[in-house]
Order: C-alpha cells, then sequence, then structure tokens
C-alpha cells in the first residue's frame, strides 16, 4: 500500500498533523512499549484508501546540526515514500530551512505537496501565498489545531498515489522477512538460508523503494521471498543507525510480508526491544515463527529447550500460536526446518473453511462449553462464516454482541485453531449482531 511521507522543519505541527491524518487507533497489543505510543510511522484510511504514513521529524537525529537533520528528514522521504507532503508554518511564515527542504525535493520525481499549518483563520489564509515561491505548486492551508483543511488534502494525497502501485506488487512468491534488533543475526540468517537455497535473483537493487530482496525455489518447488529489512545490507547512512529508523523499516518489512521470523538472540535473551515489532506483526496479521538463533553458542543442558520455551511463552503471550525454531546461522543447525515451515504458515493462513464444517464446530463448542450468560438472558451463537484469508477472519452472528465475553471469543478462536490447524497464524473473529 502506498506510503506518505511528512517532512517540514522542527515546530511546523508534523505530529500535529500525523496524528490529526491517522486518528487515535488505539492498538490492541498493549505490552508493546514505544512503536504505537510514540508514532512515527501508522497506518490511514481515506475514502477507502489505506496508506501509510511516516513522519520523519519523528526519527530523531539529536546529536545533528539542524540543517543536517532537515537534509536527511527530506532523504528519508525521498527514499521510502509514494507521495511526500512538506509542512509549513503559515503563522511563522517561510523560512530558509524551508528552502532548503524544497529545494531537496525538488530533485525526486515523486509527487509533492505543499502544506501551510496553523492556518487558523481567513486573514493567514491569505498569506498562504508566499509559499508559491517554493515551487512546489499550490499551497494547502490546513489547522492542525482546528482540524480544517485536512480533508481537502488528503483527497489531493489520495489523487496522487502512483497508478502503477499494484503492478509493483504483482508477484506470487511466499514473501518472508527476518526482523529483530540488531545483531541478533538477521543478515547472517538471509544468506545462510541463501546459501541453502536455489537463489533464483539475489539483490535485486530497487525491486521496490530501495529494498534488496531475494528470491529462491523452495524443495518443494514453491517461489519464495526474503523481503529485505533495510539496515540488513546497506549501512551507510547516519539515520539507518537510529534506532526508530530502523524499527520503521521492519515496520515496512512486515507489511510486506506473508509471514514474519522474529528473531531472537538465544546468548542476550529476549529484551523489550524484541517485543515492539512482534506486536505490530500480531497485529497486521501476519503468519510468525519465532526464530531463536545463535543456538549454537549457548551453553546448554537438557532443560535448556524447555527454560527457553517456558521464557519465549511467557513474554509473547499473545503469540502462543506462533511455532518457535532453535537455530543457528552459523552452523546451519535446523534451518533446513524454516521454509517448508514457513510454506506450511502461508497455507494455513490462507486457508478457506466451509461454513457448514464452521458450524459442526460452533456446535460442538457449545455442547462442550455453554455459552456465558448476563442478567438472565444466554449467549446465541446462530452462524459462523469466514469472510476473509490472509489472516482467516470468521463472523459470527449471535444475539447480543455484549454477551460474548472475551474468554467465550477465545474458547471459540481455540476451538477453531484445533480443528482447522491455524498454526502460526493469527485468526480473526468477529462478532455480529442479528435479529
Ligand atoms: P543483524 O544485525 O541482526 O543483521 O546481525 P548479523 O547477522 O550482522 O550478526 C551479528 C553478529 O552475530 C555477527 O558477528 C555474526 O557473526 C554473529 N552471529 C550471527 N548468527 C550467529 C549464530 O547463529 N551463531 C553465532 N555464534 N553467532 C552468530
Amino acid at each position: 500500500i502506498p506510503v506518505v511521507a511528512l517532512v517540514g522543519r522542527p515546530n511546523v505541527g508534523k505530529s500535529t498533523i500525523f496524528n490529526r491524518l491517522v486518528g487515535d487507533r488505539v492498538s490492541i497489543v498493549e505490552d508493546f512499549p514505544g512503536v504505537t505510543r510514540d508514532r512515527v510511522y501508522a497506518t490511514g484510511k481515506w475514502l477507502g484508501n489505506d496508506y501509510r504514513l511516516i513522519d520523519t521529524g519523528g526519527i530523531e537525529l539529536d546529536d545533528q546540526p539542524l540543517m543536517k537533520q532537515i537534509r536527511y528528514q527530506a532523504e528519508i522521504a525521498i527514499d521510502e515514500a509514494d507521495v511526500i507532503v512538506m509542512l509549513a508554518n503559515g503563522q511563522e511564515g517561510l523560512t530558509r530551512e524551508d528552502e532548503v527542504i524544497a529545494s531537496m525535493l525538488l530533485k525526486t520525481d515523486k509527487p509533492i505537496i505543499l502544506a501551510v499549518n496553523k492556518t487558523d483563520n481567513p486573514e493567514q489564509r491569505m498569506d498562504i501565498f508566499d509559499f508559491y515561491a517554493l515551487g512546489l505548486g499550490e499551497p494547502h492551508p490546513v489547522s492542525g489545531a482546528h482540524g480544517t483543511g485536512l480533508g481537502d488534502l488528503l483527497d489531493q494525497i489520495v489523487a496522487s498515489f502512483p497508478k502503477d502501485l499494484a503492478t509493483h506488487y504483482e508477484d506470487t512468491s511466499i514473501k518472508f522477512s527476518f526482523i529483530g534488533r540488531p545483531n541478533v543475526g538477521k543478515s547472517s540468517l538471509v544468506n545462510a538460508v541463501l546459501k541453502e537455497e536455489r537463489v533464483i535473483v539475489s539483490n535485486i537493487e530497487g525491486t521496490t523503494r530501495e529494498a534488496v530482496d531475494s528470491k529462491f525455489i523452495s524443495e518443494t518447488g514453491k517461489e519464495m521471498t526474503v523481503i529485505d529489512t533495510a539496515g540488513i545490507r546497506k549501512k551507510g547512512k547516519v539515520y539507518e543507525n537510529t534506532e526508530k529508523y530502523s524499527v520503521m523499516r521492519s515496520l515496512a518489512a512486515i507489511d510486506r510480508s506473508d509471514v514474519v521470523c522474529i528473531v531472537l538472540d538465544a546468548e542476550t535473551g529476549i529484551r523489550d526491544q524484541d517485543k515492539h515489532v512482534a506486536g505490530y506483526a500480531y497485529e497486521a496479521g501476519k503468519g510468525i515463527i519465532i526464530v531463536v538463533n545463535k543456538w549454537d553458542a549457548l551453553k546448554k543442558d537438557n532443560d535448556s529447550f524447555k527454560d527457553f520455551t517456558d521464557k519465549v511463552r511467557s513474554e509473547f503471550r499473545y503469540l502462543n500460536f506462533a511455532p518457535i525454531l532453535f537455530v543457528s546461522a552459523k552452523t546451519g543447525q535446523r534451518l533446513d526446518q524454516l521454509s517448508p515451515l514457513i510454506e506450511q504458515i502461508y497455507e494455513n493462513r490462507n486457508r478457506r473453511v466451509q461454513s457448514s464444517l464452521l458450524n459442526d464446530v460452533v456446535m460442538d463448542a457449545v455442547a462442550t462449553n455453554p455459552t456465558p450468560t448476563d442478567k438472565g438472558r444466554r449467549l446465541k451463537i446462530y452462524y459462523m462464516t469466514q469472510v476473509a484469508v490472509g489472516p482467516p477472519t470468521f463472523v459470527v452472528f449471535v444475539n447480543d454482541a455484549e454477551l460474548m465475553h472475551f474468554s467465550y471469543k477465545r474458547f471459540l478462536e481455540n476451538q477453531l485453531r484445533e480443528v482447522f490447524y491455524f498454526e502460526g497464524t493469527p485468526i480473526h473473529l468477529i462478532t455480529r449482531e442479528r435479529q
């Protein structure tokens, strides 16, 4: 889906506009800090068009002088985005920094939209004509404080989405990525996997937005693509070493993946940072494998597997459906199991189940575990049907949605998992009322 980057010098109101554009989406996974609260990357929707928004100002480069930071932001926008929104401040007027940003942006062919913030009243709206001088076309007046002008801005953004975006992604291979902290062994894993497999194309520079993806054929003849997580191969630009940038690129890689391998380091154990991106992959409904790397380096005893497994299960409770694979990129241990597992999860994630079978499961479930009651009313389940794959999504029609308690929903999900074997994929269960 299209990526929109927001650029602008400090104090133009980027984060206010960012929050206005994406709204207050509340995360369903509460136990991963960072990504959602302090957002630089989020999903928005306008007139049925999904898009991703990046706030380049959120990528901190503290020890850099202002002009450099501004240049990096423009570079990030040029590298990452399909559409760039440059934000200026109507109350302060046109500044030197604005001109620097505009001149950098003018070097790209990507569509650029100029928005002038803090234009809260009609007089201020007159002043925005100064901003034509930036050479970016018509300035769009907006107000983050009042929320005005944003609809027009969004119309303009959506109208600028590249028309051929779909063909960029027209590729039926199974896409997966290695996601994790620096030094857990992501690039070693990519290299080790590619060494084992019949590689068709490696290092296809510029496949999508500077990404370096590699395609290979698995044992069973399936085309698979390892999605590049930025920072894996190209480490160079200053901003590539900042944590927020690498998190943001990880999120972009997750978006493009069918299956995400969350890589943990057996030596250093589980850190908070490991949970940020895992939570995002879960919310995005991706297939998930937990890959414990550097298993060779661990001093092991009889309980090592169990101990590490227990730790993973208690730290990543919401990922209890995800298989855990203990590997070594260094020795190649168990890496042969990786692509078959990815294929299996891909299949599970795209499995379609007949309604008649679903309703058999519902009947059995209700027979073994009676539906909850509240104030003399009992939950009645009429019917269940699958409405989507990738991830499998089910709608269950009931008499009163409020009677569907969290624990009962969990129970139904677990029944579906057991009967239809949805290992490695999240499943969504939506409750709908029917009179
Ligand atoms: P990335 O930052 O996640 O891409 O991590 P790298 O692939 O660059 O690996 C970081 C360090 O861990 C390097 O020194 C690797 O040689 C080492 N490393 C990676 N995988 C393994 C492994 O399975 N076993 C051991 N012992 N070391 C590993």
